[in-house]
Formats: structure tokens, C-alpha cells, sequence
């Protein structure tokens, strides 16, 4: 037993399974448990459904995966019912799909909104859950499905003087529902990840003045957004069955367009070492910036990488005028070692008279001010300063509650000794019934995560269905099998530019000081993961120990 006392639990908070978090997979989730017959309680802290959906709401916020795949697949109806207006859908679009779905499938009943989880604890005994939130209430459920998110913990950047900024502050993760008018405010933008990157355009349209300070230059590529023409979005509809199956065929679990296309399914057979110097031309007169990038050897041969992101910075130069600005967006770390990044008019907005870009390699960020951003060379006068800095990924959530397992350890304690261990990101060894949706170690980081997402919900109501059917009540992840599935994670990931030292990001963790260096993903690819899963289920959930 952990800390907590579960006696004072009544009834009305005893069920079969507790979620975590009304985002796209807690929706999923508690439909799926419905339609096993469990009795589910969602709980989720912001006050309507949504998750990552409803608090990014920053100006240009969009999916950079296209819409008709970034939805769930497991209704027919639902797919024929919803109109998708764009190809890449906007946040508020998005918000509004997933309040369709929770209309549709009368989900809210059984959500609590409001109630932000602070702390789990296991009763060995009982092999129950015990489940406190802030306000105090508590639950109890032999279950617990973690869908608390793969990027849901803003990061607080720890930037000296903060506090002292006498303007306003916004933070794109936490962006306030009225929005903001930034109409003739001087605005700083600090972050140039895929947040920063959809911000810069939509910003500048209408501030004053913007400076983005920059401190790693993205690689990201021309979106292609657009409306749908009319008629085209029945035809597709009409084709969702092979639409579905291709993307469960598909490595990343999108087979359209999408930010992760552009290192797989768009690469030029050619070697660009190979090339020579009028094909080089030709690739970036043709395709611009990703021709730059997609030739057979920039993943795998560092030299060739460093040919594609001089030929990247080439195509750069074409969009931005001024010859230092366009230097300065060149990035200086290897193609592949981030996420890739697709944009709406993130270079030509650097064209626009009232658009600087503060190059912090060159001038480091020192502090904010009263008024504004202080460089080792300069000072900003600034209203508004925009925090676009990221987030701590994938465990942040877990490690941000107070989560006891056996022998009342703590998961941010485990993790911390051990690295962001989990068998299949499913499950944490020492942590009987809890449920990680696209933990580490799954494919949600390299992947379209809805895809990901639903594989994931489904494996786990049909465990509990089998638990059920064959009268278990605990499941739990074994050391070995975990360990056996870190080493074969890490091992694909040997050669490739993931295991760079010089590859920083929120895959490897390093962008949260302290946060140890552990690839959080696995590149095997979705379709090779989800049978490896099947099997495990199969062959009666090998790795784990039941009882
Ligand atoms: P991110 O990729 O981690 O970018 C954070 C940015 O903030 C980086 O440029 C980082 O610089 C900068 N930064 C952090 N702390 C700083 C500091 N103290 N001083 C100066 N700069 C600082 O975060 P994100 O842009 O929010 O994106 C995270 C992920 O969310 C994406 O990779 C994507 O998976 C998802 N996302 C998707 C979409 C979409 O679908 N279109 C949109 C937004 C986000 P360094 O790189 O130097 O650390």
C-alpha cells in the first residue's frame, strides 16, 4: 500500500478503470471500455475534452499530419459524418472534431472535467489503484489508462527574469481561449520548433514589430495546406477502407503527405554524393528546400548530410533576402536528428519589414527585463514576450504525479536511476494495471499518433477483456522483457543519426535540463510493432506476469 488512505473511498468512486486525461486517447478509451462492458471514469483537468488540442491554441496551431488521417478510423460513421475543411485541419478544427466525437458517442457523462490527477498509488493487496486529485476527491479502480499524452507538460524555460517582464507573457501551450490581438505590439518570440514555427507568419501579420530568437534552426518544409477542392473530400471519404489500410501498412502510420513524408516516402533514390553539382541545382530548383533534403544517403552518411544542409541553406537563401538572416536559419545539427517541421511561410516572413530574427548562437539570450529581452550585445523593447519552448515529452506527464507501485516506488525515481523504461511503451515493470497510451519506447514519437494511439487502446481493452475471461486481476510488465524491449528499441536506432551526441531534442529527451539522454521512441515502424503486439497478445501476453 502506498501513502494514501483507500477507506474513505464510497462507492460512487470505485470503478474498473480509471482514465487519465480527455484527449484524443482517453475518448478512444472510454468508448472501447464501454464496449467490453467496463465500468470507466475519465478524469481530465482542463474543462472540456480536447488534451493537447484544446490548450495549444496559439495563432497558426495546425496539424502538420493531413486530416483525414489524423482522426480516428474505428467508426465508419464518424468518418462519413465529420467535413474536414482543409487538408492540414487547424486547431480550432480539430477542437471541434473531437467535441463531435464526444457528442456523438455521449462520452461526457462519464467525464470529470476540472479534476487534475495528483497521485496513484497501489494497494498491493487489493491489486487495487488508488487515484487523488488536487481538489481531493479519490478513486479506486484495479485499472488505470494513463492517455495522458505525448507532449501535454509545457516547459517552463528556465530563463532568468521571467517574472520581472512588466508586458505580457504568453505561453503557446497554455494560450488563452479569447486569443490575443497583437495589432501594433512589439512581440518576441523565443522558440523556433514546430510551435515557434507556425507562430512567426501568423504573428507577423499583424504585430508591430516581431523578433524571433532563435537558438537551433528547424528544418522544415512548405505544408502545401489548402482547402479541399469541392467534391474531393467525398471522394476520399469514399476510399477511407484503402485510405485506413495503407496507413496501417505505412511506417509512421500516415501514408499522405505529412511532417514525417519528408524522410521517408519522398526520398529521391539517388545517392546526393553521387550527384552532381546541376542535379544538386536542379533538386532545389525544382522542390526548394526538400529537394535539398531527400536523397538515399543523408540519413545514414554524415558526410552526406552535411552536403544536404549546405544545399538546404542554398534553397533558404532563395526565400530570405537579407544574406545574414538567411545564414543564420540554416540549421547546424544533421537532418533527421529532430523532428521535421512543416510550415505555412515561416522564411518569407522574415522578408517582411517588420520581421527580425535574433540569432541567439551568435548572441545568447542573457535575461528577460522589465521591458523587455536582454542579448549579450542588445536590448528589445518588447509588450509581449511568446514562449513557443517545448515541452518535457512523453514522461513528463507520469513524472509530474506522484506515481507508487510495488513497494510504494516512485515512477520519476524509477525512471530517473533507470532511463524511461517500459515494456512496448505499454507497461512499466513495478507497475501492476497501469497503462502508459504511446509510452516511451512505442512508436508515438516517429509516427502519426493517431494511428499509434488506437492500435494501443485497442491491445489494451482486449487485455482487460482477456484478464476478464480468464479471471486475472493483475497484469504486470517483467524486468527482463522490458529490459529485452529497451535493447532492441536502442538497437535500431544504432548507426542511424538518432544516436548522434549531437542530436538534441525532445525524441532524446535533452532539451529538459537533467533529464537524462534516452531515445523515447521506436523506429521500427508501426506496422512491424503492431505484430510484434499481436503476437505478445496471442500467445497469452508473453513478458508479462498475470495473476
Ligand atoms: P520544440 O520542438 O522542443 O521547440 C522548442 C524551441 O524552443 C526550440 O527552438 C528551442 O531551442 C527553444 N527553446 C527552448 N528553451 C529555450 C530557451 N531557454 N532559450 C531560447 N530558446 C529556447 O517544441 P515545439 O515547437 O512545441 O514542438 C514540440 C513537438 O510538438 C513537435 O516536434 C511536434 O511533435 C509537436 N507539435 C506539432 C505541431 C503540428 O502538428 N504542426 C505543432 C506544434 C508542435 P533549442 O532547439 O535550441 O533547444
Amino acid at each position: 500500500m502506498g501513502t494514501s488512505d483507500s477507506a474513505a473511498v464510497t462507492e460512487d468512486g470505485r470503478y474498473d478503470v480509471i482514465v487519465i486525461g480527455a484527449g484524443f486517447a482517453g475518448l478512444y478509451a472510454l468508448h472501447r471500455l464501454r464496449g467490453v462492458g467496463l465500468r470507466a471514469r475519465v478524469l481530465e483537468r482542463g474543462d472540456r475534452v480536447g488534451g493537447t488540442w484544446l490548450w495549444n491554441r496559439y495563432p497558426g496551431a495546425r496539424c502538420d499530419i493531413e486530416s483525414i488521417e489524423y482522426s480516428y478510423s474505428f467508426s465508419d460513421e464518424i468518418q462519413q459524418e465529420w467535413e474536414w475543411t482543409q487538408t492540414l485541419p487547424a486547431q480550432p478544427e480539430v477542437e471541434a472534431y473531437l467535441n463531435f466525437v464526444a457528442d456523438r458517442l455521449d462520452l461526457r457523462r462519464d467525464i470529470e472535467f476540472g479534476t487534475a490527477v495528483t497521485s496513484l498509488d497501489f494497494d498491493e493487496e487489493a491489486g487495487t489503484w488508488l487515484v487523488a486529485t488536487e481538489a481531493g476527491q479519490r478513486y479506486v479502480a484495479p485499472f488505470v489508462i494513463a492517455a495522458t499524452g505525448i507532449l501535454s507538460e509545457p516547459l517552463d524555460p528556465a530563463i532568468p527574469g521571467k517574472e520581472e517582464f512588466a508586458g505580457t507573457s504568453l505561453y503557446c501551450a497554455r494560450f488563452p481561449r479569447e486569443g490575443f490581438d497583437f495589432t501594433g505590439r512589439r512581440v518576441g518570440l523565443i522558440g523556433t520548433g514546430s510551435t515557434g514555427v507556425q507562430a512567426t507568419p501568423v504573428i507577423a501579420e499583424q504585430a508591430a514589430q516581431l523578433f524571433v530568437f532563435q537558438r537551433s534552426a528547424p528544418y522544415t518544409f512548405p505544408s502545401n495546406l489548402r482547402e479541399f477542392a469541392p467534391g474531393e473530400l467525398d471522394a476520399l471519404k469514399a476510399q477511407y477502407p484503402e485510405i485506413r489500410a495503407a496507413q496501417r501498412r505505412a511506417h509512421t502510420g500516415a501514408a499522405r503527405l505529412s511532417a514525417f513524408s519528408v524522410m521517408s516516402s519522398m526520398r529521391d533514390p539517388r545517392p546526393l554524393k553521387k550527384a552532381t553539382r546541376e542535379e544538386q541545382l536542379r533538386a532545389i530548383d525544382e522542390r526548394g528546400v526538400v529537394g535539398a533534403l531527400s536523397w538515399a544517403d543523408v540519413l545514414s552518411d554524415p558526410e552526406a548530410g552535411e552536403l544536404a544542409t549546405k544545399l538546404y541553406g542554398e534553397a533558404v537563401a532563395r526565400i530570405v533576402k537579407d544574406p545574414a538572416t538567411a545564414a543564420s536559419l540554416v540549421p547546424r545539427y544533421p537532418f533527421g536528428c529532430r523532428r521535421p517541421v512543416i510550415d505555412t511561410g515561416f522564411y518569407e516572413a522574415f522578408n517582411r519589414p517588420n520581421v527580425t530574427l535574433v540569432d541567439l548562437r551568435q548572441d545568447p539570450l542573457r535575461r528577460v527585463t522589465k521591458t523587455g529581452i536582454q542579448t549579450g550585445q542588445a536590448g528589445y523593447d518588447l509588450d509581449v514576450i511568446v514562449y513557443a519552448t517545448g515541452f518535457d515529452a512523453m514522461t513528463g506527464a507520469l513524472t509530474r504525479m506522484d506515481v507508487r507501485g510495488r513497494g510504494g516506488k516512485l515512477l520519476r525515481d524509477v525512471w530517473a536511476a533507470e532511463g524511461p523504461l517500459t515494456y512496448l511503451g505499454l507497461q512499466v515493470a513495478g507497475f501492476p494495471n497501469l497503462f502508459t497510451v504511446q509510452g516511451p519506447g512505442s512508436t508515438a514519437v516517429t509516427s502519426n499518433y493517431v494511428t499509434g494511439m488506437e492500435q494501443h487502446i485497442d491491445w489494451i481493452a482486449d487485455c482487460l477483456g482477456y484478464l476478464r475471461s480468464r479471471g486475472h486481476r493483475v497484469i504486470e510488465a517483467l524486468p527482463a522483457a522490458q529490459l529485452d524491449w529497451a535493447e532492441h528499441a536502442a538497437s535500431l536506432t544504432d548507426g542511424t543519426v538518432l544516436s548522434n551526441p549531437a542530436c538534441n531534442s525532445w525524441w532524446t529527451g535533452t532539451n529538459v535540463p537533467g533529464k537524462q539522454r534516452f531515445f523515447l521512441g521506436y523506429v521500427g515502424g508501426i506496422p512491424d510493432y503492431r505484430r510484434r503486439c499481436e503476437e505478445i497478445a496471442a500467445a497469452g501476453y508473453t513478458g508479462f506476469a498475470l495473476s
